[in-house]
């Protein structure tokens, strides 16, 4: 997808001050304020454009790079684009502190917050990821402490509402002609007050806990697979959604079999009389061994496909291929014997009838030109 300019994400000229790009790209942030769009992509996309075309343009080096050398300019310049709003409000707390009724974050007091996803690395072994498994899993997890309940506050005490900003989180400052919502500073956004800690959480209302979980991998995954565990991850906040949990696999390489993609790929080797005059060989599966017919004649790269035999598709019956490359080798070291029945057979190899025929030809037109 090819980026748009600038200053057309902003809707200014090229030639506009330093305070018509900041009046601009308040405007726009206003409008595609996160918490005006809820669960709206689209406004984000717009709200994340908008703060990367400021965060250029507002200084004067970047603007100058990018009036220059366009979006080329900025890379490996050390600016990336924002990776979600909360990058934004800390890049911007001035321009976000001055909007009325909007706090500096997201952290309004009592606003839902999904939970966090949680990421983890599983280890297995080739035959695990072609057969399928299970395994238990520990992953820490943030939940709610048990003692106070969430609260924070030592058993047989409650937490008291905020008396600064009477539990909204968030207190009201005057700067110039704009009423500005900030984070209450007492309760740092929290609308409550702990004057008793727990001892468990020490007044925080969560605790780390190890928690077991089953974790059933599907047969034919591959290496870097991820399972997604829906509401598995760090629990919400403020009644918000939990998050999910993500297993990235990780499958170690097998000693007999290589993957590609859901066909098994094996290397054989065979000697060149078996080669010329075929062979019956057991070629390993990921289950019993099964018997191969090498024909007669078989070069020395070709490969043999044994089917169904590979991994299975993922969520399906259906299996890829088994595919046998032969590698002929020739022998090293002769004995006398050997190497006497090789040269003999060289000799009948030059007195082929083919050749007989070519040279009874050349004979004849000899003759007949000669003449
Ligand atoms: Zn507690
Ligand atoms: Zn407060």
């Amino acid at each position: 997808m090819s980026k748009r300019d600038y200053y057309e994400v902003l809707g200014v000229a090229r030639e506009s001050s330093e305070d018509e790009i900041k009046s601009a790209y308040r405007k726009l942030a206003f409008k595609y304020h996160p918490d005006r769009n809820p669960d709206d992509p689209e406004a984000e996309t717009q709200f994340k454009e908008a703060a990367e075309a400021y965060e250029v343009l507002r200084d004067r080096e970047k603007r100058q790079r990018y009036d220059q050398f366009g979006h080329a300019g900025m890379n490996g310049n050390g600016f990336n684009g924002f990776s979600n709003a909360d990058d934004i409000f800390g890049a911007f707390s001035d321009i976000f502190s001055d909007f009325f009724g909007f706090s500096t974050g997201r952290g309004g007091a009592n606003r839902p917050r999904a939970g966090s996803d949680l990421r983890y690395n599983l280890d297995i072994t080739f035959r695990e990821a072609a057969k399928g498994t299970e395994v238990e899993i520990t992953i820490p997890v943030e939940e709610a402490c048990t003692e106070c309940e969430g609260s924070g506050a030592k058993k047989g005490t409650s937490p008291q509402v905020c008396p600064q900003c009477g539990g909204t989180g968030t207190v009201q400052q005057s700067q110039g002609f704009f009423r500005v919502a900030v984070t209450c500073p007492h309760c740092r956004g929290r609308g409550q007050i702990v004057s008793d800690p727990c001892p468990e959480c020490m007044g925080r209302g969560m605790v780390i806990n190890d928690r077991d979980l089953k974790v059933r991998i599907p047969a034919g995954v591959d290496n870097n697979s991820r399972l997604r565990l829906r509401g598995e991850g760090e629990p919400g906040i403020n009644g918000g959604p939990p998050g999910d949990l993500y297993v990235v696999i990780r499958v170690e390489p097998d000693k007999t079999f290589e993957r590609q993609g859901q066909n098994l790929i094996l290397s054989r080797e065979i000697g060149f009389v078996e080669a010329a005059l075929g062979h019956r060989m057991e070629v390993p599966t990921l289950d019993d061994p099964v018997s191969l017919d090498i024909p007669r004649g078989t070069q020395s790269g070709e490969v043999f496909r044994l089917r169904g035999l590979g991994l299975p598709h993922l969520g399906s019956t259906h299996k890829g291929d088994l595919l046998v490359e032969i590698r002929v080798k020739t022998p090293t070291h002769l004995n006398k014997r050997q190497e006497e029945l090789l040269r003999e057979f060289a000799a009948i190899e030059e007195d082929k009838p083919l050749k007989k025929a070519k040279e009874f030809l050349k004979k004849a037109k000899d003759k007949v030109m000669g003449e």
